[in-house]
Order: structure tokens, then C-alpha cells, then sequence
């Protein structure tokens, strides 16, 4: 198995519950956490400077985008929000309409069950919430639109709001500390440090893989595994680069790269909110899903909060003093705009991205209909995040928004969720692996990450990966 997150965590559970002997290869090192009582601040440079969990790609598009995830044991799922959605009902009968029939809504339906049941998958309770969801909530509410209590991975939690730097109660259940316990208990085995170059082919059937040791006490010795199975779960970045560098060919490795654009509104209230108190991504309105955007309380704590008060100078403090009744959320767009990963000379990612106009048509529509939700809670203020600033003092001024778009250049990206590069098809001239996720025409290689998606979803994703890579293990779990 390399790579350790979502979709390799799932993958290994899969094999490893079939009575598969399996080896994990994790390039990161094993994850470190904040520690109970320590200061937040202090404690997320430690994590971040000594483990060195995030890496960043940068999209080249207009405007520029960019792309974070982890590297570390657990992957990305160790240090996100631990937000579960299940693939959405009309996607997957998008994916079944284009040929990929295996995935009907019972099978779907037993896959997500396994996976809620295991690690649990259960709704953010009233208490660990934090008054950034209940405003939404109540804004969600006043205009009558659906939504709830986000589900998430972590029973046990507390809403100590520090996620993004690793549970420092380890309630929420990454893979570190779920699918690879599992694993090991059932006699496999983790190397982390372990950098996969390259896997071995012979006469069109995986032979195993060779790499190095980058970090840690055997740093610099090479290694080979030899396996009849090798599952490829280096997340949609790094899994293109390593196909290509073991010399696999397919014109659709690196290509069809979806981002899951977002948009974002602060808002400031009468009272207070102390947004950095409790689950980061706690509700959720799934109002107009069926246009591809969902809409996520997201509140984050001052030093990241400060980026989305608008204002320079006197009016950014001015605006900061006001940060204990401040609050954000974020709406995510399923993209049909695409991108590509390119391996550069060297063995690096070279990202590329074509924003079209029909998404940023659909962001636009995201972003009002955010600020509607926090003017329908009481807002005083809401500021719809731009590089130029902006502040809206009634639901009367929401055209304002428009102006926004015009400069394309000067909208502010990012993206948390790169997804699609080996996606799924019916054949190798739409896609890289088949609907069991096996390369097209190479038996016992697997690839298991956010790479397979065959489209975006606009939902978080890391519930999807785990349900294709629990689906592609064959599973032991008697689904
Ligand atoms: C801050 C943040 C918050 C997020 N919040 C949420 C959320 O709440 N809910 C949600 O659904 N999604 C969330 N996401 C997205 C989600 O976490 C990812 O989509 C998902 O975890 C990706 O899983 P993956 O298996 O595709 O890849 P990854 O998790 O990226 O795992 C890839 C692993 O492979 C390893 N690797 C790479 N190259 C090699 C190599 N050559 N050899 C060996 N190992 C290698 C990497 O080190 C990494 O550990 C968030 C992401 C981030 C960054
Ligand atoms: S909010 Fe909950 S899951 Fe997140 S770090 Fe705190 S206790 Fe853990």
C-alpha cells in the first residue's frame, strides 16, 4: 500500500480483513498532535514546524490556486476537519448513467454503513457545536433551506475547535488511529519515512515496488517490496507522478484535476461568538446540492480569521476588535472546469487549472446566497471574502457581490480537495482504472485515492474516497 490517508487506510482495512498480508508505505512521518491543555498557538508551530505535516501545490491558473493537503500517516484525513459526507445520490447515478453500473444505491448504501459503523460516523452533538453553528443554523432555518448537524469521524469529541493540527483528545478517528491499527492488529505492517519512486510492472501485472527512505532512522537506504497487489494512494497530486515515473502510459494520467473551488462570507453580530470554540465545520445546508454547491459553517481562529476581515491599517483593527463576534462559512462548487498534473524534469507536480466562466457563474451565486444566510441570522456586517475587501451592511447591497467577478484575477482561491487525476471510466480511452479502481490492462495495481474520482462532488470528499477504496479492496467486510 502506498500512502497512508483515506483512501489507503480504507484500502488496507479492505485487504488486510480478506486475510492479506499488508505493507504500508507512508512517505510522511507519524503524525504529531496538539497535546490537552496546550496552547493552541504554540502548539500548532510546534506540530508544524518539527513534522512538517502540510504541503502546498500551487495551481497555475487565473487566479492562482492553492491546492493544501498533508503528508504524514493518516494522510490528509489527520489533520482535516473530519466532515463525513456519503458520495451524493445524484452523482453516483451519474457515475452508473456513464457506464461504472457496479455502484447501485444498495451496494453504495452497505459500503457507507460499514464505514459509518466502524469508525463511527455520527452528527456533531449540541454541546461540542459552538455558537458559529448554531448562528447558521438559525440563518439556514430562517430561509427555510435544508441542512443539519454535520457528520463527522469523531465520536468522543469535545469541539476544542484544533482539528487542523491533530486531536489532542484523538476522538477524531483518522486513519492513524482507525483503518491502521486495524491493519496491524491483523498482523500488517507500517513503514512511514518510506518514499515509493517507482512500481514494477512485468508482462502487464504488478511486481511490487522500489523506493528510499526519506526521513527518519533508516533515512537514505533503498527498499523493494515484492507484491501481487500494490494499491497507489499518494492523493491526486503525487499519484499521476508516480504512474508516470514507472514508465505507465495512459493519456488521461494527470488530467481532468477538479479543485472544489470555494467562496467564503465573515459576518460580525451583536453578540458573542468566540468562533474558535468548538467543531470547526459543525452544520452544513445541502439547499442546493443539486446545482452542485454546499454551503459549511467554517469558523477558524484569529490568525486565520484575520485574513478574512476586510480593511488595511485602522479599519482592519477596527474590524479585529470586533473578532469575538465574528464568524465565517464557506460554499464549495462542484467544478466542471479542469486541470492537469504535468510530471516536470526532476520528478516534481506542474498543476495547471482552467477556471471557466460557468463555475465562476456558480460561485458568484454561492457567495450571495452565504451572505443571504448570515444577513437572514442577524448579521450586522458581512464581509463576502475578496482581495479588494468588502463590506455589506444590508441584504439590500448583495448586487455589490457582482463587481467582485468582474476581475477574475483578483477573486482569492484556494482549494482543499484536488480530486479526478487517474479517474474512473469504462475504458482506457476515457480513463485510467476500471470500475474496480484496477489500472486499465495492468492486473494487481490499484489506485485508491481522491485521484479515481470520475467527477466532482461538491461534498467533502473523504467519505467517498474511503466507500471507492473499501469498494476496490474486494473487501474482507462481507459487503
Ligand atoms: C486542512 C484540510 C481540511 C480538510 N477537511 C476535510 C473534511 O473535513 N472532510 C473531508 O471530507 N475532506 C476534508 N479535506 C480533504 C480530505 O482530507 C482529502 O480529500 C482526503 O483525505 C484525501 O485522501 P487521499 O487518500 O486521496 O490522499 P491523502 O490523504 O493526501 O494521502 C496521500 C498520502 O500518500 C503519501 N504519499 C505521497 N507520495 C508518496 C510516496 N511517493 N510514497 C509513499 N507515500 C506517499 C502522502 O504523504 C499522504 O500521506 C481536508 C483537507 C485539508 C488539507
Ligand atoms: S474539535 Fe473535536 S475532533 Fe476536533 S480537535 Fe477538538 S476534540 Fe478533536
Amino acid at each position: 500500500m502506498i500512502g497512508s490517508g483515506a483512501g489507503g487506510g480504507a484500502f488496507a482495512w479492505g485487504l488486510a480483513e480478506a486475510g492479506k498480508k499488508v505493507i504500508i508505505l507512508e512517505k510522511g512521518l507519524p503524525v504529531a498532535k496538539l497535546e490537552e491543555n496546550e496552547d493552541p498557538v504554540e502548539g500548532a508551530l510546534r506540530v508544524i514546524n518539527q513534522y512538517q505535516p502540510f504541503r502546498v501545490s500551487l495551481a497555475l491558473s487565473t487566479p492562482a490556486i492553492p491546492i493544501l493537503y498533508a503528508s504524514c500517516l493518516g494522510g490528509s484525513a489527520a489533520m482535516n476537519a473530519g466532515t463525513c459526507f456519503r458520495p451524493p445520490d445524484h452523482v453516483i447515478q451519474k457515475w452508473r448513467e456513464d457506464g461504472l453500473e457496479v455502484f447501485t444505491p444498495d451496494y453504495v448504501d452497505k459500503l457507507s454503513r460499514k464505514l459509518e459503523e466502524f469508525l463511527p460516523i455520527e452528527p456533531v452533538s449540541r454541546d461540542a457545536m459552538g455558537k458559529s453553528g448554531i448562528i447558521f443554523e438559525r440563518g439556514i432555518k430562517a430561509l427555510g433551506f435544508s441542512g443539519g448537524p454535520v457528520k463527522r469521524n469523531a465520536a468522543g469529541c469535545r469541539g476544542c475547535g484544533s482539528c487542523v493540527i491533530g486531536c489532542p483528545l484523538n476522538a477524531k478517528k483518522a486513519p492513524h488511529l482507525s483503518f491502521i491499527p486495524r491493519v496491524q492488529a491483523l498482523g500488517g505492517e507500517v513503514y512511514t519515512g518510506a518514499n515509493v519512486e517507482r512500481v514494477e510492472i512485468e508482462k502487464g501485472k504488478v511486481k511490487g515496488v522500489r523506493g528510499t527512505f526519506m526521513r527518519g532512522k533508516m533515512k537514505g537506504t533503498k527498499f523493494k517490496v515484492t507484491a501481487p497487489v500494490v494499491g497507489l494512494a499518494a492523493g491526486a497530486i503525487w499519484t499521476p507522478v508516480i504512474l508516470v515515473k514507472s514508465g505507465l502510459r495512459n493519456p488521461h494520467i494527470g488530467r481532468h484535476l477538479h479543485l472544489h473551488p470555494g467562496v467564503v462570507a465573515g459576518a460580525i453580530f451583536d453578540e458573542e461568538i468566540e468562533c474558535w470554540k468548538g467543531v470547526p465545520q459543525s452544520y452544513y445546508s445541502d439547499e442546493y446540492l443539486h446545482e452542485g454547491i454546499i454551503f459549511l459553517v467554517g469558523a477558524v481562529p484569529p490568525p486565520i480569521g484575520g485574513m478574512l476581515v476586510p480593511g488595511c491599517g485602522i479599519e482592519h483593527q477596527r474590524n479585529m476588535q470586533e473578532y469575538i463576534r465574528f464568524t465565517d462559512a464557506g460554499a464549495l462548487i462542484s467544478d466542471t472546469s479542469e486541470g492537469r498534473v504535468r510530471v516536470m524534469p526532476g520528478g516534481l507536480p506542474l498543476v495547471s487549472y482552467k477556471l471557466l466562466q460557468s463555475d465562476i457563474e456558480k460561485m458568484r451565486k454561492a457567495l450571495k446566497i452565504l451572505c443571504q444566510i448570515y444577513f437572514a441570522a442577524g448579521a450586522k456586517k458581512v464581509f463576502p471574502v475578496h482581495i479588494g475587501g468588502l463590506t455589506l451592511k444590508s441584504e439590500k447591497e448583495l448586487d455589490k457581490i457582482d463587481t467582485l467577478f468582474e476581475k477574475r484575477k483578483f477573486m482569492l482561491g484556494g482549494s482543499l480537495h484536488p480530486l479526478g487525476t487517474c479517474r474512473m471510466g469504462t475504458s482506457p480511452e476515457n480513463s485510467v482504472v476500471n470500475q474496480f479502481c484496477e489500472f486499465h490492462g495492468i492486473k494487481g495495481l490499484f489506485i485508491v485515492d481522491g485521484s479515481v474520482l470520475p467527477t466532482s462532488t461538491a461534498i467533502n470528499p473523504q467519505q467517498t474516497i474511503m466507500t471507492l477504496a473499501l469498494h476496490a479492496s474486494g473487501s474482507g467486510l462481507n459487503i
